[in-house]
């Protein structure tokens, strides 16, 4: 069973890794391919480019078992659609091996604004991991699908490609790529927040630095 976990990482931050971590043990996956996007299609441009996160993404994952980084949306021009990405799996993959999307609880509940969302949960299952902030949706077309597809048991994930919803607890922590954005360019240090390899990526390179830098 292989997940995937799409994201801008502009930077990918201990908040992404973390609940990844804990989803590949607890559902003994056998990968979790992280993907950033080219072109997010729900927000405005990162600031750092396509080779930054890149980098920062493979410094962060580095000798992580289990992890891996996959270029797919970046070598793709225009929008990067999910449903695209899960097709050009699917014809990788096969229709048969199940595969499990990742997505933080804010992702999931905005999902009936995604390109052709209908058709997410007939190419993958979906695992949505707790974020604080974020409660399940209670209404709407999207705790619609919820109710239709969730289950608890993991086996049925493993016994089919696609189609069911397994929520899961996480280590719940409260960092966001904004907020690290934003306490780089006033000058404050992320360490901590991000793995050492990316902060000294980061630092080295100036990718958030304002007018100041930080002198961590
Ligand atoms: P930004 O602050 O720039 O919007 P972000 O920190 O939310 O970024 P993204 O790259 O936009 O990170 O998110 C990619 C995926 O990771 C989304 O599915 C999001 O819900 C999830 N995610 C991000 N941060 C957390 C967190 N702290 N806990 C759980 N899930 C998270």
């Amino acid at each position: 069973m292989i997940g995937i976990f799409g994201g801008t990482f502009d930077p990918i931050h201990i908040g992404h890794l973390r609940p990844v971590l804990e989803v590949l043990e607890d559902l003994a996956l056998d990968e979790i391919r992280l993907i950033p996007c080219h072109v997010p299609p729900h927000r405005t441009a990162p600031v750092a480019n396509p080779v930054q996160r890149l980098a920062m993404l493979e410094a962060a994952i580095q000798g992580v078992p289990g992890l891996k980084v996959d270029d797919r949306e970046l070598r793709r021009d225009g929008p990067s659609y999910t449903v695209d990405t899960l097709i050009s799996l699917r014809a990788e993959l096969g229709d048969h091996r199940p595969l499990c999307l990742l997505l933080g609880m804010d992702s999931f509940r905005g999902l009936d604004t995604w390109r052709r969302w209908r058709e997410l949960i007939t190419l993958a299952h979906i695992i949505v991991m707790h974020r604080p902030g974020s409660q399940p949706p209670a209404q709407g077309e999207v705790a619609a699908l919820l109710a239709e597809h969730i289950t608890d048991n993991t086996a049925l994930l493993r016994a089919c490609p696609a189609g069911h919803i397994l929520l899961k607890e996480v280590t719940q922590l409260d960092i966001s790529a904004t907020r690290i954005r934003a306490l780089i360019k006033e000058g404050k240090s992320a360490r901590y927040l991000v793995p050492d390899g990316v902060w000294a990526m980061i630092a080295s390179e100036g990718f958030y630095h304002g007018a100041r830098m930080s002198r961590d």
